[in-house]
């Protein structure tokens, strides 16, 4: 038992026995997972529905552990957010997926984006700004072949630094996403005082598509409320043929899923792009 500060017990139950061990054993393997090379992007293309060409491609965290095997990012980003490890991870997928960019961008694919999640504690850090244009200068990559995937949870703190935030970022032309949008505290009227360039509205409203009625109408409200305020949609999570066809029709631009294709690596990525040209 575990004594906490209003002087009551806390019972640890063997579950949470073993979800803190894990989470201890992964906190200390991500320590080493870098130097060691453990990590690895995967892309998935976001594709435009107006022409079927693949217009952007987020990159995803792998991390691939000697004894504990695959580990979903849903499980260890967490954890290096706590532990504070997520800023240097951070950076290495933004390098690293920039690197990758410059590659396809000289390659045959000029006018491909790169799309990369950050992390709201990335986001807070003042030097973002400054970090991300020194990068792409870096690679002589333009500012706006890069978009930042936020969630609504960048705003809950301090909503008027996220605000200060995306506008330095806007005037520095990179854009931003808001990732899973409808599944977040947002209001509406925050909505409109942040520099977004597109909505990802959220696979949970796009699983149902085919048979529930209220996920149709926010979907299609989202999609109206996106165009209004001059910001772009993709749905995320898109599976079927008959999700596809309702978010056309609906006038979404972009949509990004397992129908399409899983995320993969580099090269198979690569390869997907080149099928898509012939
Ligand atoms: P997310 O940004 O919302 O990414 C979408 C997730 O949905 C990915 O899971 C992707 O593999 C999965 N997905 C894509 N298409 C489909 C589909 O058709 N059906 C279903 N059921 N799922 C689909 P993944 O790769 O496991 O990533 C999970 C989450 O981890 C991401 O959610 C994101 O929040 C976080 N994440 C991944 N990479 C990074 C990273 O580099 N930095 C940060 N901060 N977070 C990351
Ligand atoms: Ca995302
Ligand atoms: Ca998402
Ligand atoms: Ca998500």
């Amino acid at each position: 038992a575990k004594l906490d500060g209003r002087n009551t017990f806390k019972f640890f139950t063997p579950e949470m026995q073993a979800q803190s061990v894990r989470a201890l054993q992964l906190e200390n393997a991500l320590r080493r997972a870098l130097e060691r090379n453990q990590f690895h992007l995967h892309y998935q293309p976001q594709m435009s529905l107006t022409n079927g060409s693949v217009r952007s491609v987020e990159a995803l965290l792998r991390w691939q552990h000697p004894q504990l095997g695959a580990v979903s990012p849903a499980e260890f980003i967490p954890i290096a957010e706590d532990s504070g490890q997520i800023l240097q991870i951070g950076e290495w997928v933004l390098r690293t997926a920039l690197s990758q960019l410059k590659t396809w961008r000289t390659n045959g694919f000029p006018h491909l984006t790169m799309a990369v999640n950050l992390s709201a504690i990335q986001f807070r850090q003042p030097q973002l700004p400054e970090l991300v244009s020194r990068m792409l200068a870096e690679f002589g990559l333009p500012p706006d072949s890069l978009e930042l995937e936020l969630t609504e949870g960048v705003a809950v703190d301090d909503p008027h630094a996220a605000v200060a935030t995306m506008d330095q970022l806007h005037a520095r032309g990179v854009r931003m996403s808001m990732d899973d949008f409808g599944t977040g505290y947002s209001s509406l009227s925050q909505l409109k005082r942040f520099q977004i360039f597109k909505l990802k509205i959220d696979q949970s409203f796009v699983r149902d598509l085919g048979d529930d009625g209220n996920d149709r109408a926010i979907v299609s409200a989202i999609i109206r409320m996106a165009q209004a305020l001059g910001m772009r949609t993709t749905a995320e999570g898109v599976e079927t043929e008959g999700q596809l066809a309702y978010l056309r029709e609906q006038g979404c631009d972009e949509a990004q899923g397992y129908h399409f294709s899983m995320p993969l690596s580099a090269p198979e990525l690569e390869a997907f792009m080149r099928r898509q040209l012939h």
